[in-house]
């Protein structure tokens, strides 16, 4: 593969995302060819030599590394590290799913007799490895509703062994925001790591690592991607310790690794994330201040609206407020009549693709959460929510219009 990378060192996020990463392969194809190989080939004796000696950089086995692999990595750290300026490089690793990269990060933080606090609204999965897996190897963890400064002053205080603090915002299914550089201060005077789940906002909307993170984690299943074909995971940071010995090398040894199929299909998808979030946005205001208005719905929440709780903590930190909404009806019944009375907008799990995707989280993704988990963080029979599509605003409005007649 040339090696000839382009100098984006002035440019914008928009020209990064097209550009970073991208190399033209000798054959003179524009587009990267899949790299659909186990193993690479040396020429010879004095080859192997030069690349165990560190003078040459070679692919040698598609678990370790490949040229897709490399490639998304590199557009993906652009991204997430755009602005960012510190001594060391911000890097990006790839996985097979967010569940690896979120695994790989907390296991990369951690050893047997540490402790990690946590979020309380957490991805169903994330929770579960917080609760069930992780006690198994002597982690102890508790929990922080939104890392509010003060009980989280004082939960370091009572785990001094705290290695990690991990948190999502925009969180799931209610969208609370949490104060990721307050909580980065808090945690480093106490020797902890925060690691930030930024699947929601992207770096298109939201840079941990500029806030003061250390970790960024991603399901690159939903935005990253955007098109619904892959699943697939990342950690970003710019510890290179972290990088190459702690988390970001558990690729190697716990071997989730994406195929280079995926990462082709990913590196696609991440070219337009810039345009895609700028018409996810723009759709996700009009579909909120909608159903803020609509007199059968409860409750509407979006981080854009003034009426959300952290809204002025989201204008702070985001550069805008992403397209996933949730809004509560009456109960049950009223959120099986609106599904029910969906045409264009499909019934479905995962998010952050191109189409509109609607999903009741008490029945499908927090089905296996108890009651009173589900009411401690906000789960209502009658919530629903929404992960705005690019279609047309006035197209989508007008299938939730229909669908909230028939409730
Ligand atoms: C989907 C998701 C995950 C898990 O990612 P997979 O790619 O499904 O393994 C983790 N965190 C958040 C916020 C997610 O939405």
């Amino acid at each position: 593969m040339a090696s000839q990378e382009k100098n984006l060192s002035k440019c914008q996020l928009a020209t990064e995302a097209v550009h970073a990463g991208e190399m033209h392969d000798p054959s003179g194809a524009h587009v990267a060819p899949i790299h659909q190989t186990s193993t690479y080939v040396f020429e010879n004796s004095a080859a192997i030599e030069s690349w165990g000696s560190g003078e040459s950089g070679a692919y040698v086995y598609s678990r370790v590394d490949n040229p897709n692999r490399a490639s998304l990595a590199k557009k993906l750290a652009a991204l997430e590290g755009y602005g960012f300026e510190g001594p060391e490089q911000v890097t990006a690793e790839l996985f097979a799913s967010g569940m690896g990269a979120v695994s790989a990060a907390v296991l990369g933080l951690t050893s047997a007799g540490d402790h990690a606090i946590a979020q309380l609204a957490l991805y169903g999965s994330t929770d579960h490895l917080f609760t069930d897996i992780l006690p198994r190897y002597q982690i102890s963890s508790s929990r922080v509703p939104l890392l509010d400064p003060e009980l989280l002053e004082a939960e370091l205080i009572a785990h001094p062994n705290t290695k990690v603090v991990f948190l999502e915002s925009p969180a799931n299914p209610t969208m609370t925001i949490v104060d990721i550089a307050r909580t980065s201060e808090i945690a480093h005077a106490h020797g902890a790591k925060v690691v930030v789940d930024n699947t929601f906002a992207t770096p298109v909307l939201q840079r941990p690592l500029i806030l003061g993170a250390d970790v960024v984690v991603h399901s690159t299943t939903k935005y990253i991607n955007g098109h619904g074909t892959v699943i697939g995971g990342a950690i970003v940071s710019a510890d290179a310790d972290f990088m190459e010995n702690g988390g970001g090398s558990l690729i190697r040894y716990i071997g989730a690794v994406p195929s280079p199929m995926d990462c082709w299909l990913t590196n696609i998808g991440l070219k337009t994330l810039p345009l895609r979030m700028r018409e996810h946005c723009a759709n996700a205001r009009i579909l909120a201040e909608y159903l803020e208005a609509h007199p059968k719905v409860e409750k509407a929440h979006w981080p854009g609206l003034e009426s959300h709780p952290q809204h002025e903590l989201a204008v702070r930190q985001m550069d805008d407020f992403g397209a996933m909404i949730s809004f509560e009806l009456g109960g049950y019944e009223a959120a099986t009549k609106f599904m029910d009375g969906l045409e264009i907008c499909s019934l479905a799990v995962s998010l952050g693709n191109v189409d509109t995707l609607v999903q009741h989280p008490a029945s499908m993704t927090h089905r296996l959460v108890s009651a009173e988990d589900k009411a401690a963080s906000g789960i209502t029979e009658g919530m629903l929510r929404i992960s705005v599509g690019i279609e047309d605003a006035q197209d989508i409005l007008a299938d939730l219009d229909g669908a909230l007649a028939q409730v």
